[in-house]
């Protein structure tokens, strides 16, 4: 027995499992709307718990010393109209996706791709070329059905607030320069994916996770060395007392520093940030001007040290096995549904395409009949996110006290300050409703984190040997 067939096994039995899906006629597109609606009702709902605390008058105790009230008042409105756009966001979409939907929007996406490489003289016997027409027809309707409030958001709701720096003619370059990259991105990756299909025929789970993750890594030279560059500018950060601290800091933890560079992100917007990225032996950090020009030198090495917190505990590499878990797991649920002509037919494809399901078909709408347990992984993963944000930030309260690093005394209440001015300057939402925050968010609130941040800087204290008295 080859290795192919030793790990067929598992997916075979799954397979046996499911193969109802096969021959039944199951409502699924009834189940996909009832779902969609359910998750949006629900959103809804806790979008309406969030809005009441935009009429909050006061900041929380905690903050109340840093945040200026006019800050403080200027975040409430920003984030009240963030949240009616949500609300009209939430219910527009809603609509949108029920009418595709119901109107049998991907069967006639489908068609019009057919039509497509028709008129290029391929027909439908070119099953790689009319997925790849396809999904562009399918992109094409999904950006153009967005693009009304993505306009609204970037030039009316930001502008108001003072955080657009985006000229039309940068939307629309970014908008084109998006498209050519997912097409020159895309159309590859979808070419080698269904290859794989026709090439393994039902073997394919293996040969498809190996693929995905060769993709994934080749992405992590091309994103930094290649798309980011075609709308960032990175420029390596000048030297100084700030490059001199941030490479004293990663030296001291061992931490691969290749490059150091400051990103233009005040050319879109005037959000902040700075993040790391590179392979195990080579790494890169990037820090936005922005967060340059709003924290000290000590707030950014204080930022910089939740960063290599990150580092330090494997958490990206922990999220990107996550991922690959449900990728598997996902995987190897499809072959029940590769088949299925009952699960075109309930999507109203006809019956000459639904008898031999296109893979790229019955991928995506097995991704819509999966969309439930998605909804589950992203809450779970939310919740993995904030716990890693806690622990990295309990890495830069350590710095000192326990791994011993040289002038990062008081580094937690550093971060904090730090976080504070980001905060401030973001007018960030400073009360949030807990239900929201545990729905949506990837980190803790600013409350959590400083009071989080308290507790770790006196444990550190307290656990330091005193031994220079
Ligand atoms: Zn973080």
């Amino acid at each position: 027995m080859g290795i192919q067939e030793l790990l067929y096994i598992p997916v075979k039995a799954i397979q046996e499992k499911l193969s109802f899906v096969e021959t039944d006629p199951l409502p699924w597109k009834s189940f996909a709307l009832a779902v969609s609606w359910t998750v949006a009702l629900f959103e809804l709902y806790l979008l309406s718990r969030q809005y009441k605390y935009y009429s909050k008058q006061a900041p929380p105790a905690a903050l109340k010393e840093y945040v200026p009230l006019d800050k403080f008042q200027k975040s409430q409105a920003y984030g009240k109209d963030k949240a009616q756009l949500s609300f009209f966001k939430t219910i527009y979409s809603q609509i949108w996706d029920t009418a595709f939907l119901y109107y049998g929007g991907y069967a006639i996406c489908w068609s019009a791709g057919g039509q497509v490489i028709a008129m290029m003289g391929y027909g439908p016997e070119y099953q790689i070329l009319q997925s790849i027409a396809f999904s562009m027809v399918f992109a094409f309707i999904t950006s153009m059905s967005g693009l009304p409030i993505s306009i609204y958001s970037t030039f009316v709701l930001e502008e108001k607030h003072g955080f657009n720096k985006t000229t039309p003619s940068l939307f629309v370059t970014d908008m084109l320069k998006g498209w050519a990259l997912g097409f020159a991105l895309g159309a590859p990756f979808l070419s080698v994916f269904l290859y794989i299909f026709n090439w393994a025929g039902d073997h394919f789970v293996p040969w498809l996770i190996g693929f995905i993750l060769a993709f994934q890594i080749l992405m992590v030279f091309l994103y930094p060395t290649v798309i980011q560059p075609l709308f960032n500018k990175l420029t390596p950060l000048p030297a100084g007392e700030l490059r001199n601290r941030i490479e004293a800091l990663a030296s001291s933890l061992k931490f691969p520093l290749k490059h150091l560079y400051e990103i233009d992100g005040s050319k879109r917007s005037s959000h902040s940030n700075a993040y790391f990225f590179g392979l195990p032996w080579s790494k890169h950090i990037v820090v936005y001007d922005t967060l340059i020009k709003n924290a000290k030198v000590d707030g950014v090495e204080a930022v910089l040290a939740h960063e290599l917190g990150h580092w330090f505990y494997y958490h990206p590499t922990q999220l990107m096995l996550l991922a690959q878990i449900h990728t598997i797991g996902m995987l190897a649920c499809f072959p029940a549904f590769l088949h299925s002509t009952p699960l075109l037919l309930s999507f109203d494809f006809p019956s000459s395409v639904a008898i031999h399901p296109p893979v790229i078909i019955a991928f995506i709408l097995y991704q819509t009949v999966l969309s439930p347990v998605d909804t589950f992984v992203n809450f779970g993963m939310h919740a993995i996110s904030r716990k890693f944000e806690f622990q990295a930030d309990r890495f830069a309260c350590e710095l000192h006290s326990r791994y011993k690093v040289p002038g990062t005394q008081g580094l937690g209440k550093r971060l904090g300050e730090a976080l504070i001015s980001i905060m401030v300057d973001n007018l960030a939402t400073l009360w949030t409703d807990p239900w929201y925050s545990a729905w949506h968010h990837t980190h803790p609130t600013l409350t959590e984190r400083l009071k989080a941040l308290e507790r770790y800087e006196a444990d550190a204290n307290k656990s330091v040997p005193k031994k220079e008295l």
